[in-house]
């Protein structure tokens, strides 16, 4: 059967059209008491709960300061949210055109080094300039969603870091406010990983919400899914949006191991065709394309609101169903208008929905909208940061750097607990700078640092010296400027 048949086939069976999933009713209100279990205790000095974005960062950071470091993720492979969302990562350099600052790279150390690594495999566009678009701003790096997979794996099991994939965190041993163990299940079973100090990196805050945190669940953005797209010409797409005006992003870099050529495009479909805009309407559609590969590209964004927090499994359960049937709808949107795209089909889905927020944790500080606009530094910093999601309608003052606080990774009323993600910052506005992907990795050396020096020093998150951080982020190649 061709594609051609085959879409009639499964048009006529009803894919993309509204196949709805059957609710499964209520709970019956009865209960079962599950028996208590002997779990068997492995123990570690660090323990780090998801291993995406921010988590791989972190474990890295943590194994680096000489700190035995278990990795825990329910996937089989590191990389969250960075592979399966937006896959470019803004941005390595601080704001500059806006001011005629010097340019510089305000996020160096750790997540640098995975990029380094990601280019000697032909898996990363580089820090490619953005032409047109996010004027403000300076760099996207787009990167290949597989490789990046590969090669975290790799540089986490070189740092030494024990990394148990396809193993979820399913709860806490509490010894009042400390933490002492991560409840863990796998095929091997269930087991508690004890450690001295912990890091919450699950984008969710599932460890912290087991171990009692507060939190917050404001269900303010639509959930999403990317789509890796083959069979495409990006110069077709770029011809063919670049005729209606209608390149809204542009940013060239290396693509399957040629400098200078598209590795990000958004287009407006308002200007393209009324018919198209109006169908990729329906389907939350917009045109946004990241690649390192010809003929090959990552991301339309697919969003759908849910109506209750995405922590809900039978609405995400419904969700999931209804963004793979906009998936579906939106490759055959990209045949029917896109001229280079008759052929297309997908060829990678994100393994399940994504979100920009879930679970909110409660810390020691919270960022606020004006720490990031005004440029706000403190006397306790992990890193620095320069970008804003909404350049240029939102930046940091003078093109400068905000500092990232350590308290604001410290989990409040947990004693040995910190996090690091898109899972803090309650402020939506200062939140679409602080999780973006490059803060969420800065963020874990910060904390895979502080933990393994905690869990040296066999003190709470609070007690640690500040000055023995700052010295030892230092030497990792952190940046501080303001
Ligand atoms: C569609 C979309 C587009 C985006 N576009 C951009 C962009 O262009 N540029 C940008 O900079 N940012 C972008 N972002 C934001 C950015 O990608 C995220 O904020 C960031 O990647 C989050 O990183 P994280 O480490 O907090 O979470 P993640 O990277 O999601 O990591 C969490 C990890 O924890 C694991 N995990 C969760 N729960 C458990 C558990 N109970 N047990 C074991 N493992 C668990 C998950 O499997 C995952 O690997 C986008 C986000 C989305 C959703």
């Amino acid at each position: 059967m061709n594609r051609r048949e085959f879409s009639k086939c499964v048009l006529a069976a009803g894919a993309g059209l509204g196949v709805n999933v059957t609710s499964a009713g209520e709970t019956s209100g009865d209960y079962y008491h599950e028996p208590g279990k002997k779990l068997p205790i492995r123990k570690f000095d660090v323990v780090v709960a998801g291993a995406g974005t921010a988590g791989v960062v972190t474990a890295l950071a943590a194994a680096r300061q000489g700190a035995r470091t278990a990795l825990i993720e329910v996937k089989g492979y590191p990389g969250g949210t960075v592979t399966e969302g937006g896959t470019a990562l803004h941005s390595f350099y601080n704001l500059w055109k806006a001011f005629d600052v010097e340019r510089r790279q305000v996020v160096r150390g750790i997540p640098q080094e995975i990029i380094d690594r990601l280019m000697k495999v032909g898996a990363c566009s580089g820090h490619a300039e953005m032409s047109k678009g996010y004027n403000y701003d300076s760099v996207c790096t787009c990167i290949d969603t597989e490789l990046y997979k590969l090669v975290t794996f790799e540089m986490l099991v070189e740092a030494g870091v024990h990394v148990f994939v396809n193993t979820m965190l399913v709860g806490a041993v509490m010894d009042g406010a400390r933490i002492r163990g991560a409840v863990v299940e796998s095929r091997s079973g269930r087991e508690a990983f004890y450690g001295k100090c912990f890091v919450d990196c699950t984008a969710y805050g599932d460890l912290a919400a087991y171990a009692g945190a507060s939190f917050t669940e404001p269900n303010d953005y639509p959930v999403v899914n990317s789509i890796g797209v083959a069979n495409v010409s990006v110069e077709k797409l770029y011809d063919y949006l670049n005729r209606h005006d209608a390149v809204t992003q542009l940013a060239r870099g290396m693509r399957s191991g040629q400098d200078n050529q598209i590795v990000r495009i958004q287009g407006s479909l308002a200007n393209v065709s009324r018919d198209f805009h109006e169908e990729a309407r329906k389907i939350g559609m917009s045109m946004v394309t990241t690649t390192v590969h010809d003929n090959y590209w990552m991301f339309i964004k697919l969003n759908f609101k849910m109506p209750v927090s995405p922590t809900n499994r039978d609405a995400v359960t419904r969700a999931e169903l209804e963004l793979r049937q906009r998936q579906y709808r939106a490759v055959e949107l990209f045949r029917k208008y896109v001229p280079g795209c008759e052929k297309a089909f997908m060829a990678r889905t994100s393994p399940k929905l994504c979100i920009r927020r879930g679970r909110l944790i409660q810390c020691d500080y919270d960022i606020t909208h004006e720490d990031v606009i005004e440029g706000r530094h403190f006397d306790d910093e992990v890193m620095v940061y320069g970008f804003h999601d909404s350049a240029p309608h939102l930046q940091v003052k003078d093109g400068g750097t905000y500092g990232f606080p350590y308290k604001a990774q410290r989990v409040a009323g947990i004693e040995n607990l910190l996090a690091a993600g898109m899972l803090i910052t309650s402020d939506h506005r200062a939140h679409m700078s602080t999780r973006n992907t490059v803060c969420c990795m800065g963020q874990g050396q910060g904390a895979g640092t502080a933990a393994a020096l905690c869990a040296a020093k066999k003190c709470g998150t609070r007690d640690l010296r500040y000055g023995e951080l700052r010295d030892a982020l230092n030497k990792g190649g952190v940046y501080f400027e303001a």
